[in-house]
């Protein structure tokens, strides 16, 4: 991954790596870990016997999706079908490995909620008489079930932030008590479900301040011993994506890695001579499960390049092997245009407060090939669209690099979360070799709850933007990430002396009409030279491109959009518009007016956007409002001047991020970015109501797939609660029963 946000002992820093393309990421589904932090721990809700901050408690009527996959399954023959059904299982194999990364308490909550939901045939209505509860109790501990379900443990898969039950500990004790089983998961763990102080622990990041799974039965281990073995790791060539760390009595360590394998193998030393002793068979009975699986999609596979990746992935899970997963990535990446696209295996490492041990995923999708093609069409005519953006050739890359770029329909995506697209491997030797891979998740992007609310939009344009918002928002994601990150050059003294630009005649810029004086020195990046403002910015050029380019009646084409087309060109522009206008308003809910803060890289840049929009004259846009509090905000555009004035507007701020960024100013950028990023006291207000509109996070109702005979048939879920629920229940093949 290139860009993405950190915590490092609870406060926050942008970590950027100078890759220069892609993250498809939408600000509620995504893999950023957005902070979100300390806001609103004034508002306070009373229980009983304790006041817990708002913020801490369970979502209320978050709104469920499905994933919509039926149809593109029923397409696929029936081997593809079968590979398609060992990848889900292999995936949902790692369930209990998900759990045991978050929180030493997620995994026994996890077979406490669906211990209960089978004793009650996932009809929660039986719980109010059962344990005397009341109707609005049940509700409230099915919806926090639902939503340790939905994120695999107790903390949000988007933000990392601890939520309990919003009923008192005594109400889901007597819930609990409805069987011996859960009675006794319960007493095991109830006192963590409700613990929120101190404040540290909601959170994760680095023991023993915040939480963090990664070190388990470490009660006394610190940052410092874990970057002390981190050190060791690293001069000693140590690959620990798939480990635990755990400090034993004596100071010394336990390596814990995940295979089926059991056993010892090497013994490191850090330098203050404490013993590393490597412990294979973490997770033991998982990964076997997973080998197994893997071993039948293997016998499944389409082409001899499935096959020997298939092989790796076991390898690699029965002997803990790294070096096999690596092994894996390169025949991944070698596996061009398959109907079935996966990944398996440790990959991504946000949630490690070091940032070096990565949680489980497994996903197995079907390629979309229609909307691959357009993808693939915007790729092939990058080279006629880059000309158009609003700088010389001077400011521009001699060679357009065509990354490849999937749609993809997921049948399972098993981890704490799921993103809107992925940018994989994350090896850096594989990365700068043999490159990587680009997948867009569109049963994702496009996934909508009958409950969910379009809030801040007229209602006259409503029906207009709920229709059009899907397609708006892939014509944005496309164009963001093909020629939005992948446009642009750095100008440059690559060795000393040596310039990749006329450096007697430097390029001139439209900004000044003068030569650009600045430029990056030997061993300068982006991100070195502008350091914590790198990422957020560079997220605002890739969606200034988008709103630049949008407006192209050709690219509009490109994207199956003409006048004659169901989805009209201008009326796709004109929600294209529109949505970047609402998410730069919905974009302060990242913003903490305690420290007057930004807190996720896409919604600043897209709260910018917005005041670019508004800095447009004519009154091309206005956020409206007839009462005191603002609680009927709405934003209106007017859609008649989006070519005459919203465009020229984004073209000056593209042009100046643009030019600032290729000539190394740091000064010119930073300034002008913390200028546009600044929140006014209207703009502080309206948060108020931002916040106080808010809605839940989605959760995702996945399919299951069944193998019979030689027939793999596919059941789907109600997009709801209890559907939600039933899938997991269906699972427990698979997911294994709780340990004894
Ligand atoms: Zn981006």
């Amino acid at each position: 991954m290139h860009v993405f946000a950190r915590r490092v002992a609870g406060s926050l820093v942008f970590n950027t790596k100078p890759s220069p393309l892609l993250c498809l990421r939408l600000p509620r589904i995504s893999r950023f870990q957005p902070h979100n932090l300390h806001l609103q721990l004034t508002a306070f809700s009373r229980y009983s016997t304790m006041s817990v901050p708002s913020h801490l408690l369970a979502d209320e009527k978050a709104p469920v999706c499905r994933l919509e996959i039926q149809p593109h399954f029923d397409n696929l023959s029936a081997k593809e079908k079968l590979y398609a059904h060992h990848i889900s299982k292999a995936s949902f194999a790692g369930t209990r490995v998900v759990l045991r990364q978050v929180s030493p308490e997620s995994e026994p909550l996890f077979d406490l909620i669906l211990t209960v939901a089978r004793h009650v045939e996932n009809d929660f209505s039986k719980i109010v008489e059962a344990c005397n509860v009341t109707e609005d109790e049940k509700n409230k501990f099915a919806e926090f079930g639902a939503q340790v379900l939905a994120n695999l443990g107790n903390y949000k898969s988007f933000g990392d932030q601890k939520f309990v039950p919003r009923i008192p500990e005594e109400t889901f004790t007597k819930i609990a008590s409805i069987t011996p089983e859960a009675a006794k998961l319960w007493e095991g763990i109830k006192k963590q479900v409700y613990q929120i102080s101190p404040e540290g622990i909601t959170l994760l990041g680095y023991p023993p301040d915040h939480m963090s799974a990664y070190y388990p039965d470490s009660p006394a281990i610190t940052q410092a011993d874990i970057e002390a073995c981190g050190e060791t790791f690293v001069k000693n060539g140590v690959l620990v994506e798939h480990t635990r760390l755990k400090q034993l009595d004596d100071g010394s360590f336990d390596m814990l890695v995940a295979s089926e394998k059991v056993g010892e193998g090497s013994v490191y030393e850090t330098k203050d001579g404490r013993k590393i002793r490597t412990v294979y068979g973490d997770h033991s009975k998982e990964m076997k499960v997973m080998a197994d699986e893997l071993d039948g999609a293997k016998k499944a596979a389409l082409n001899d390049t499935q096959e020997k990746m298939m092989e790796e992935y076991v390898k690699s899970f029965r002997e803990g092997s790294l070096e096999a997963h690596k092994e894996s990535q390169r025949y991944w990446i070698k596996d061009i245009g398959p109907t079935i696209e996966t990944n398996i295996g440790f990959i991504e490492t946000y949630r490690d407060p070091a940032g070096t041990k990565a949680y489980f995923e497994g996903w197995v999708a079907v390629v979309n090939k229609e909307r691959t093609k357009v993808f693939g069409k915007l790729v092939e005519r990058a080279g006629d669209f880059i000309p158009k953006l609003p700088w010389s050739k001077d400011f521009e890359k001699d060679k357009f690099q065509k990354p490849d770029f999937t749609s993809l329909e997921v049948l399972t995506f098993n981890s704490d979360g799921i993103p809107a697209g992925i940018n994989i491997p994350n090896y850096d030797d594989i990365r700068m070799t043999l490159g990587f891979k680009n997948v867009s998740l569109g049963n994702v992007l496009n996934a909508k709850s009958p409950s969910e609310k379009v809030t801040f939009i007229d209602e006259k344009d409503l029906p207009l933007f709920e229709r059009l918002r899907g397609p708006a928002f892939e014509l944005q994601v496309g164009l963001h990430e093909l020629l939005g990150h992948g446009s642009g050059k750095l100008l440059q003294e690559t060795e000393k002396g040596v310039f990749n630009f006329d450096k007697e005649n430097p390029p001139v810029s439209p900004l000044t009409g003068k030569p650009v004086t600045t430029y990056y020195k030997v061993g300068e990046t982006w991100g070195s030279v502008f350091g914590a403002t790198a990422a957020s910015y560079e997220e605002c050029r890739a969606e200034c491109v988008a709103m630049y380019l949008c407006p192209d009646r050709e690219i509009l084409e490109v994207f199956g959009h003409t006048d004659d087309t169901e989805a009209a060109a201008e009326d796709v522009l004109y929600i294209s518009y529109l949505q970047m206008a609402r998410a730069g308003l919905l974009a302060l809910e990242f913003w903490d007016p305690k420290t007057k803060k930004w807190g996720q890289a896409h919604m600043r840049a897209r709260y910018s956007i917005l005041q670019c929009f508004l800095s447009a004259p004519d009154n091309f846009v206005s956020l409206d409002s007839t009462t005191e509090d603002h609680s009927d905000l709405t934003i209106h555009l007017d859609r008649s001047k989006i070519r005459s004035h919203g465009f020229k507007a984004v073209e000056k701020y593209l042009q100046e991020l643009h030019i600032y960024k290729a000539s190394a100013d740091v000064n010119g950028g930073v300034a002008l970015y913390d200028k546009m990023t600044s929140v006014n006291d209207t703009m502080a207000k309206f948060r108020d109501v931002v916040m106080s509109k808010k809605q839940p996070r989605k959760q995702f109702v996945q399919a299951n797939t069944t193998l019979n005979g030689d027939e793999v048939t596919i059941k789907e879920y109600e997009a709801t609660q209890q559907g939600l629920i039933q899938s997991w229940l269906d699972r427990e093949d698979i997911v294994g029963a709780p340990p004894q």
